[in-house]
């Protein structure tokens, strides 16, 4: 049950999207949300949870847990990436395909949002069992997704070797060429261009129009991006080539710092010789906790969740702060920030961009028209920007912008279940 002002919901407990109450709480009053609005908002349209077997190497079979959750697709078929991992619960789930749903509304994409995965370690298995339990996660999920009605995608530990197998199973049960039941594919096998950098250049787009609403210049700006994996590193690389300064970088072992600023090219030669940009020569070593308030103009967490947190907002100097990591900052940081007039440009926005290419490669993938790298760039451009721009109509003078979002993409989610009659 959960009780908000005065009013009980009785909601099933166990179906509960814990990340949408939290986060929509908040909004509750703002938005004017009914009972039944809220209750439909926190609820997942459908849950799965099944059991499979997998023959090892050994000979003997194991049982597997897999999860899917498509959380709301009023607005289209549900997208979600799918992750393996041995901590996986159906709770992260549920919140994982919550935000997708909210990221696909807030960049007005035809999609609702869903989410999926397998408890398993990846690095504990072989190659031949890792495709194993992927097909038979595929089997088992089969009549549940489709490009109309669920599409996956990467997330942590699945890459697009997993998504060819994917596509590839699914295609053997159907008898035919389904290339839009999954995103992620390898350029040669229906993929689309510049998907690797996607995520990071989306939130430069929008990085830049933020940038012009508070007259910075690019010349100028000092930028620290914590996590040099495939966000943190992209989105280093190209703000360095585009001209910006990035004074500090950093990954799991730690970071590096230079006021003058780094030459990216060269730290990302030292991180594939040495595994870290640590002890890297062209600076000098700072710990992760450093890097979260050193002097810059624009903080980047690209690495963890809850890196920006009540302990350390307060002396945070930056005055962008761009969530390119999912869920990097507290609810008590973001009220601090909003204090201090950092503006935050928030996750469901800054990291859109990977979805938005996700989408292209679907309508590419179901037209069977190619397009080149500067098409698709041109088309991601416009949706983030257009993006940018209808967030930052809803803020009020002291601009929080994730409130802004989630306030936009309840509303696109509602109107379109209103729309259907469900409301
Ligand atoms: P990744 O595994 O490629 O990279 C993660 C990086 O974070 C690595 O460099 C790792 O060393 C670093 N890291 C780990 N622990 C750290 C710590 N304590 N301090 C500093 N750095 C640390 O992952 P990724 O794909 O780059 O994803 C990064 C974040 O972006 C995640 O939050 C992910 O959910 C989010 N995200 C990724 C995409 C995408 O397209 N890959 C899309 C949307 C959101």
């Amino acid at each position: 049950m959960v009780h908000r002002h005065h009013e009980r919901i009785h909601i099933d407990d166990r179906n509960l999207c814990k990340l949408c109450i939290n986060e929509l709480g908040d909004l509750y009053m703002d938005l004017g949300l009914s009972a039944d609005e809220l209750e439909l908002l926190a609820m997942p349209r459908r849950s799965f949870t099944f059991h499979f077997p997998v023959r090892m190497d050994s000979g003997k079979t194991r049982m597997f847990v897999g999860h899917r959750i498509q959380y709301n697709d009023a607005r289209g078929p549900t997208k979600g990436g799918l992750r393996f991992h041995p901590e996986l619960t159906v709770d992260d789930v549920r919140d994982l395909a919550f935000l997708m749903v909210l990221k696909c509304a807030v960049v007005n994409i035809p999609f609702g949002g869903s989410k999926g995965g397998v408890v398993v370690n990846p690095k504990e298995l072989s190659k031949n069992e890792l495709e194993q339990v992927t097909r038979a996660y595929i089997r088992a999920i089969q009549d549940y997704i489709g490009p109309f009605k669920d599409i996956p995608a990467p997330d942590v530990y699945t890459d697009e070797h997993i998504m060819v197998w994917i596509l590839d199973e699914y295609e053997r049960i159907k008898g035919q060429h389904v290339p839009a039941v999954v995103t992620g594919k390898p350029y040669e096998l229906q993929g689309i261009k510049a998907r690797t950098y996607s995520t990071s250049l989306g939130g430069i787009y929008v990085l830049e129009e933020a940038m012009k609403r508070l007259r910075m210049s690019k010349a100028r700006a000092r930028v620290s991006v914590q996590g040099f994996g495939h966000v943190g590193e992209n989105a280093a690389r190209i703000l360095f080539e585009e001209g910006f300064k990035i004074v500090a970088v950093s990954d799991s072992k730690g970071g590096t710092m230079n006021s003058r600023g780094l030459d990216i090219h060269k730290v990302m030669q030292h991180k594939e010789k040495t595994g870290s940009v640590a002890d890297f020569k062209g600076g000098r070593n700072i710990s992760n906790a450093e890097l979260l308030t050193s002097d810059c103009d624009i903080l980047i967490p690209a690495a963890l969740s809850d890196q920006l947190n009540k302990e350390n907002a307060g002396r945070v100097r930056a005055k962008i702060v761009l969530e390119l990591a999912n869920a990097p900052t507290t609810t008590e940081a973001d009220q601090i920030f909003s204090k201090k007039g950092i503006m935050l440009v928030p996750d469901v926005l800054a990291n859109a961009g990977g979805v938005v290419v996700s989408y292209f490669e679907w309508s590419q993938s179901l037209t069977n028209e190619y397009w080149d790298e500067e098409k698709v760039l041109r088309k991601l451009k416009s949706v983030m920007i257009t993006a940018f721009h209808d967030v930052f109509a809803l803020c009020e003078n002291r601009c929080r912008m994730r409130r802004a979002a989630y306030q936009l993409a309840v509303r696109r989610i509602l109107h379109a279940e209103r729309m259907r009659g469900n409301l």
